[in-house]
């Protein structure tokens, strides 16, 4: 069948396995005694091309509750639950996670495999922060719980190893009690880069914050931008929330993504918000996952995709970095449809996590012509400033840039060679920046 990752790029053929037992996936593994590579794939909400390769092995159907234990306040759950169904579980009960990326349609095994991080990264870290023991099953078929005390050296691989040290079968993970499920928001509005920088480094108790920026705005107003602030409310709302959503049925062409369109889309968000900071109590889904609400929503960039350009940047000449490369994106007319800047606090030691203390900007672009070099222009920014991409989010980072920015491949390579010997686990992200 055809796959594709979240950004419709690349699109391969792919043998998709679908297994729906943990014994199936064993099998899985070894086909009519031979080994063809393979990787995993939880919800298929990596961007790029993490999640493909000529064999793929969902998880979808390890999608079971197995524990829950409100004396430990941990959950246990098989990999291919969503973040989703587990917030339906857990909110009436007045738990919470502790980490929630921008959409909800995220596999368990997904957000381990690519330690996912949130709003609150500057004061609760990463998503394995909170994974207090997992189950993999290894090449070989054995299945062995992973966690800082038991087998650490692969737990740290794991965790951010997209994949490639073997399957996540299933997970512990941490939840927090909160207050309400309900979000008391503050927005204000940054008039460039510069305010809004100051203004998330002045609100940096708040627990989650996240700004969205308006790339193409004249050079005086270069990121402007809305800072949306957040905190639990106190009204002890426990309920699990979903909206009804619309959705895009087909691709639209991607002509009518151009520089003016996207242009007047940005300066429609920044003018809705522009009369100063509002503040309101909205619900945890609209909060978190605001483009949820549309289904389908990569559908607007048209049936050759887009990409998104994701880079964290350490706190030293972050605005002098952060304002090059917007400067580079308003002068090269390539509009990104969406921006959002957030701060990043310590980064943890698993090989190949992404988060660091620093910033991180999340750019979207449609997939044209002269995308590519231009990217590759953006890249030695990044890099001669310490900083690095996403790989949740790549579909075409070099191995030379992947190499210069993570600087544990090799750690990393170690604990996988030894474990998989004969690289089963491979993607085509991994082929390309030579981990297999
Ligand atoms: C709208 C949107 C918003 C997003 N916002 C954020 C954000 O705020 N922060 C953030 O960090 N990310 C964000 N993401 C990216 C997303 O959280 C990650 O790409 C995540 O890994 C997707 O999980 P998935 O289940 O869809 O995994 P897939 O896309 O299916 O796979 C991603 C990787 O995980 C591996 N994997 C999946 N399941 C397993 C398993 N059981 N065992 C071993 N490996 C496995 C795959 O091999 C692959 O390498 C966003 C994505 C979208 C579409």
């Amino acid at each position: 069948m055809r796959l594709q990752g979240w950004g419709r790029f690349p699109d391969i053929a792919a043998e998709f396995i679908e297994p729906v037992s943990v014994e199936l996936v064993q099998k899985s593994l070894k086909e009519k005694n031979k080994v063809l590579p393979l990787i995993a794939r939880g919800a298929g909400r990596s961007y790029g091309d993490s999640a493909l390769a000529s064999r793929v092995i969902s998880t979808r159907f390890l999608d079971q509750f197995i524990a829950f234990d409100h004396k430990t306040q941990t959950i246990r759950c098989g990999s291919g639950a969503t973040l989703d169904t587990v917030l339906k579980f857990i909110t009436p009960k007045g738990y919470f996670l502790p980490v929630l990326p921008g959409t909800k349609y995220v596999s368990i095994g997904g957000a381990i495999a690519a330690d996912i991080h949130g709003k609150n990264h500057h004061k609760s870290g990463s998503f394995c922060s909170y994974v207090s023991e997992l189950s993999l099953m290894l090449a070989n078929g054995e299945i062995i719980k992973c966690s800082k005390a038991e087998n650490p050296d692969l737990f740290q691989a794991t965790c951010g190893g997209m994949g490639l040290t073997g399957i996540i079968i299933d997970a512990v993970l941490l939840m927090k009690r909160v207050t309400s499920v309900s979000i008391r928001k503050r927005s204000l509005i940054a008039r460039d880069l510069n305010e809004c920088m100051d203004i998330i480094d002045e609100t940096e108790d708040s627990e989650y914050s996240v700004a969205w920026l308006d790339c193409l705005a004249s050079k005086a107003r270069l990121g402007r931008s809305i800072i949306h602030l957040g905190e639990h409310c106190k009204d002890g709302r426990a309920e699990y929330e979903s909206r009804r959503r619309m959705s895009i049925p087909f691709s639209t062409p991607s002509i009518l993504l151009n520089k003016c369109s996207i242009s007047l889309f940005n300066s429609a968000l920044y003018n809705l918000r522009k009369y100063g900071s509002e503040i309101s109590t909205v619900g945890y889904d609209s909060y978190f996952f605001p483009l949820d609400f549309i289904k389908n929503w990569n559908r607007l960039y048209g049936s050759q995709g887009f990409l998104q350009y994701q880079f964290a940047i350490p706190i030293t000449n972050s605005k002098q970095t952060i304002s090059e490369v917007l400067e580079k994106i308003r002068a090269s007319g390539k509009g990104p449809l969406l921006s959002v800047l957030k701060k990043f606090g310590e980064g943890n030691n698993n090989y190949l996590s992404f988060p660091f203390r620093g910033y991180s900007l999340a750019l979207d672009f449609k997939k044209e012509v002269g995308l590519f070099p231009f990217l590759a222009e953006l890249d030695e920014i990044i890099l001669a400033n310490g900083g690095r991409l996403y790989l949740a989010k790549d579909a075409r980072m070099t191995e030379d840039v992947f190499k210069r920015s993570y600087l544990d491949w090799e750690k990393f390579l170690n604990v996988k060679s030894r474990v998989d010997p004969n690289h089963l686990f491979a993607s085509l992200q991994s082929n390309r920046i030579g981990l297999t």
